[in-house]
């Protein structure tokens, strides 16, 4: 579930993605009562089987949820919170505009391998990098970006698009090579198979810089939780 928004004295109208249906709203009646059933359920971040009563014209009707997996870790951290909630947004926006339902199984795996204890910064930045091919803005990380050449790549640059090689490259900033090396590889990694995720703090800062500034020039999606993120990071390299 991606959001939930209450209705009348005790309702309440959801946003729940769908592996088959992509995102559908539906009302929860009377779930904001104690001794409702839905109560526990009808939350932002419910995973399970959803039982609705569809209508086609008028509004659909919730009447169970089987959890699959409650998050308890990511909904236990404030930080994972964050990144988390910021998945969500994310996930919407770009199945709003694209329709692509494999989103689904890239948000669940994400979201599972934070509830497992990976960073959530760095599960973030896998997600993000993902999500660009379904926005249709992939950026070109198997060769060159002006000239396609696979040999002396040297740097990676948002504005460009992706890789530059040393013939191609003027004035842009020179990422390091195991940043370079690394987008790729997160851009192309099963989430689902991750077993380790080790990644040197300034690295992780390049890999978030240079998918920040991408999503800055091409993706044109402006997201509440992104702001508040940003708002953490400063506020951790503060303390
Ligand atoms: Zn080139």
């Amino acid at each position: 579930m991606l959001r939930e928004t209450n209705y009348s004295e005790a309702s309440k109208i959801l946003t729940v993605f769908t592996k088959d249906y992509g995102l559908i709203s539906v009302m929860a009646q009377g779930c904001r009562n104690l001794k409702s059933k839905l109560r526990g359920v009808s939350q932002k971040f419910s995973y399970g089987i959803f039982t609705i009563h569809y209508r086609e014209n008028g509004v659909s009707n919730l009447r169970t949820v089987d959890i699959l997996d409650p998050f308890l870790t990511v909904l236990s951290d404030i930080e994972k919170i964050s990144y988390a909630t910021y998945l969500l947004e994310l996930s919407e926006q770009v199945v709003k505009e694209s329709d692509h339902l494999e989103v689904f199984d890239l948000l669940i795996a994400s979201l599972k391998k934070m509830n497992e204890g990976y960073s959530p910064s760095i599960i973030t930045n896998i997600l993000e990098l993902k999500l660009l091919d379904y926005l249709g803005i992939r950026p070109v990380i198997d060769g060159c970006s002006i000239c396609g050449s696979t040999k002396d790549i040297v740097t990676v640059s948002a504005n460009d698009g992706g890789y530059l090689c040393k013939n191609c490259m003027t004035n842009q900033k020179i990422y390091s090579a195991r940043t370079v090396k690394l987008i790729r590889m997160l851009f192309y990694v099963d989430i689902s198979k991750i077993t380790k995720l080790e990644i040197h703090e300034d690295t992780r800062r390049e890999i978030a810089e240079f998918i920040e500034e991408y999503y800055d020039r091409y993706a044109g999606i402006y997201l509440k939780s992104k702001n508040f993120l940003k708002n953490l990071n400063k506020i951790s390299k503060v303390g």
